[in-house]
């Protein structure tokens, strides 16, 4: 791995928005991610990236600034973000979200590889129930059973 310098090419210009890709490098190797944030180098999306602020609460500005990445995914569900994991806060990953039963992760599981790059790891969507997810589940089954006249 390769510290990358002040000599090493990055895009010019560009907004300070951490969210925006486009204007990003990847921290770790130096290399121009793609417009979705993915390293062609490290095979992943980086943990780390520069991006070119020109603004904000900590002067002197325009400078390369180092920051964490966040999942670049959208939920194909409701488009909110998604985590790492796969998961979405907003929608559970499911169109009914009251019913937990119903709770999926939505995308692809990202797991944080040693070179600092997320790795896909497996391929959503994945039908999986937290712990605690499932153990809500159980208690609502149990209350419909509960609920039903017995004979
Ligand atoms: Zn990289
Ligand atoms: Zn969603």
């Amino acid at each position: 791995m390769t510290t990358p310098t002040k000599t090493t090419k990055r895009p010019r210009g560009g907004r300070a928005d951490p969210h925006d890709p486009h204007f990003f490098t990847c921290a770790l190797d130096g290399a121009t991610l793609d417009p979705t944030g993915y390293c062609p180098t490290g095979h992943g999306y980086p943990a780390f990236v520069w991006f070119w602020a020109t603004g904000g609460t900590n002067p002197p500005y325009p400078r390369w600034v180092k920051v964490m990445t966040e999942c670049p995914i959208a939920c194909p569900i409701c488009t909110a973000r998604l985590d790492w994991a796969g998961g979405c806060l907003r929608c559970n990953g499911s169109r009914t979200p009251d019913d937990l039963a119903t709770w999926t992760f939505p995308g692809d599981r990202y797991d944080y590889d040693t070179s600092g790059h997320w790795m896909k790891t497996v391929t959503g969507p994945q039908a999986v129930l937290s712990d605690a997810e499932f153990s809500a589940v159980l208690q609502g089954v149990r209350q419909m059973m509960a609920m039903k006249p017995s004979t």
